[in-house]
């Protein structure tokens, strides 16, 4: 068994719409790669800072997140026999994984073990109620009795101006 403690600056974003890590940041592996029967085991912990912004009130969110990750990768030979075109191999989630002679390929194991357990609607905070639709303040910030009149406040100008009535 080794052990590796590797850096990563990742090249382009990896990560959802909503939360991701940026271009130029490091992402850190802690990485273990045993020996076994079929192959390659590796796994470890990927750690990263995640950037993105609430989905509710926009407002920037940074999270660290720690993952653990367990691929197997299997010799090469292992692939002979096999009936599948690559195409199919691509689009196949549950596809095994292969060395590449003495390389394998860390890429797929991080960026999976990043983005699974990622939120899909990331919030600042749980509680967090988003902005008031008329007036695009953030909820939390305003007196719980915060309200708009009825009608919109975008036409608040026209009033009284005649052509609103209609030309009869
Ligand atoms: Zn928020
Ligand atoms: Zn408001």
């Amino acid at each position: 068994m080794k052990e590796f403690e590797l850096t990563f600056d990742v090249h382009e974003r990896v990560g959802t719409p909503v939360l991701g890590v940026e271009k130029d940041e490091p992402i850190d592996v802690d990485l273990r790669i045993q020996s076994v029967s079929e192959g390659v085991l590796a796994s470890g912990t990927v750690a990263a800072l995640l950037i993105g912004e609430c989905t509710r009130c926009l407002d920037p969110i940074e999270l660290d997140v720690e993952q653990t990750f367990t691929e197997l990768y299997r010799y090469e030979n292992d692939k002979k026999g096999r009936k599948k075109s690559k195409e199919i191999e691509v689009e196949d989630e549950d596809e095994d994984l292969h060395m590449d002679g003495d390389f394998i390929d860390l890429e797929f194991a991080i960026r999976d073990a990043l983005i699974l357990d990622l939120p899909i609607n990331p919030v600042c905070t749980p509680d967090c109620e988003g902005l008031c639709p008329g007036c695009g303040q953030k909820m939390l910030e305003l007196p719980e009795d915060h309200a708009h009149e009825q009608h919109d406040i975008r036409w608040a100008g026209l009033e009284g101006w005649d052509g609103l009535k209609g030309s009869s």
